[in-house]
């Protein structure tokens, strides 16, 4: 379960010069406080949504909120959304926002790396190479092992056991899980196998 809700905080309180208490009538006594209400996940803020406005009367203590300001009170409505206006959530408001934003921007730098990694390691293969196949008819994945690689062919073998899961290096590469049988690819094999989506990753496992 995804635990979320909303809080708030002060932002800032500053007067409101020029205009009057629309209670007591008195002039330059009202102030005004502007929050800033966030939605927060697990506690970490990720937006600012609303900015909720008090003003009050230092004079007579009568206060309101912005949307209950008397409508006679035209100016001091005024004054409060021109403040509103120019109050920004603090940037803390915003941080569960940037986290996701690093996360997604490291995940996408990942993923082209990796996609980089396997080209170059498919065109150029080594000893020990593992490379991740799909089956097209039951849609499982396997490993196959570069056993020899030269020019324009490897010998690999394949391992015995497959899985629904499309990262099963993991899981299927031990020793005794590949056949002893190698056979040969070519480059051209390897491509045309990867153009067709059979072939999906290629690990180097370093020594
Ligand atoms: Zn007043």
């Amino acid at each position: 379960m995804i635990f979320f809700g909303t809080n708030g905080s002060h932002v800032r309180t500053e007067p409101l010069p020029g205009v009057t208490c629309p209670a007591c009538h008195t002039a330059n006594q009202l102030r005004v406080s502007i929050f800033s209400r966030y939605v927060h996940l697990y506690w970490i803020p990720v937006l600012p949504y609303r900015k909720p406005a008090v003003v009050q009367c230092q004079q007579c203590q009568a206060s309101w909120e912005y949307g209950k300001i008397p409508a006679e009170a035209d100016a001091v409505k005024q004054a409060v959304r021109v403040r509103k206006a120019a109050t920004r959530a603090p940037w803390w408001h915003w941080s569960g926002a940037a986290l996701l934003a690093l996360g997604v921007a490291w995940a996408a730098i990942f993923t082209i790396r990796k996609a980089q990694h396997s080209a170059v390691f498919l065109a150029a293969p080594h000893v020990g190479d593992i490379y991740t196949v799909r089956d097209d008819s039951t849609r499982n994945y396997s490993l196959l092992k570069v056993v020899r690689a030269q020019a324009n062919t490897v010998d690999v073998v394949a391992n015995a056991y497959e899985t629904d899961d499309a990262h099963p290096i993991r899981k299927l590469n031990r020793p005794g899980n590949f056949s002893k049988e190698p056979f040969t690819l070519t480059q051209l094999d390897l491509q045309s196998m990867k153009n067709k989506g059979q072939l999906t990753d290629v690990d180097r496992v370093e020594e």
